[in-house]
C-alpha cells in the first residue's frame, strides 16, 4: 500500500463580525471536508483584544494541529477557498480590521520559504499571543523556527485573553 506523504501544518482561525464562534466552527468543518486535511488537535476558542488596529471588536481565535497530503500552496489556497465561503471580501476590508474568518498557516512541517503571497513560518507568529495561547494549548513543545511555541508564549503579552468555555 502507497501511503500519501502528509505534513503536519498548524493553523490558527480568527473572526470578529457575526457569531465568530459558529463561523470558526464551520471554517474547521470546511478544511476538514474533502478529507485532504485530518484534524489532529484542536483547541479551546479564545476570546482576544484586537490587534494591530484596536478599534473593532473583541476577535475569537483558535489553533488546529493537522496533517495534510497537501502542498504549502494548496493548503493557503484552501484556507482561502474558506474564508470566500464564510463571506470573507479582502478588496473591502482594512489592514488587521474586522472579518468573518481568516485562517492563516502558522507552520507547515520544518519549512522556511519567503515567496509572494506565503512566507512560513507566518512572518508575525512571534508577536501574536492570540496565535500562540490557543497553540501552547494542543502543540507546546512544537519547535517553530528553533523555538518552542512554549517559549516562544512565554516572551508575549497575554493581557485580556480569556479562554471560553466549551458551547455545549
Ligand atoms: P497577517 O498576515 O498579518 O495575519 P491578515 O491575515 O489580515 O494579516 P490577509 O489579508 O488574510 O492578511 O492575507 C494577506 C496575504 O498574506 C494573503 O493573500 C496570503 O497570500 C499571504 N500570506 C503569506 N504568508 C501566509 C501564511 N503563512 N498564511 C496565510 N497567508 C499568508
Ligand atoms: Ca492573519
Ligand atoms: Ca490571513
Amino acid at each position: 500500500m502507497t501511503e500519501a506523504l502528509l505534513a503536519q501544518a498548524l493553523l490558527a482561525l480568527g473572526g470578529n463580525v457575526g457569531n465568530s464562534r459558529a463561523i470558526l466552527d464551520r471554517a474547521v468543518a470546511l478544511l476538514l471536508e474533502k478529507g485532504d486535511i485530518v484534524l489532529k488537535a484542536r483547541s479551546a476558542d479564545y476570546l482576544t483584544p484586537p490587534w494591530g488596529f484596536k478599534y473593532q471588536a473583541p476577535f475569537v481565535n483558535l489553533a488546529l494541529v493537522v496533517e495534510t497530503s497537501l502542498s504549502p500552496r494548496d493548503l493557503l489556497e484552501r484556507c482561502q477557498q474558506v474564508e470566500l465561503a464564510l463571506g470573507r471580501d479582502r478588496a473591502h476590508e482594512k489592514r488587521w480590521g474586522p472579518r468573518t474568518a481568516d485562517v492563516d498557516i502558522i507552520a507547515y512541517g520544518d519549512l522556511a520559504i519567503d515567496e509572494l503571497g506565503l512566507t512560513l513560518p507566518h512572518p508575525r507568529l512571534f508577536e501574536r499571543a492570540f496565535v500562540l495561547r490557543p497553540l501552547v494549548e494542543i502543540a507546546p513543545d512544537r519547535l517553530i523556527a528553533g523555538k518552542t511555541v512554549r517559549q516562544a508564549l512565554s516572551e508575549v503579552d497575554t493581557t485580556g485573553i480569556k479562554r471560553l468555555p466549551p458551547e455545549r
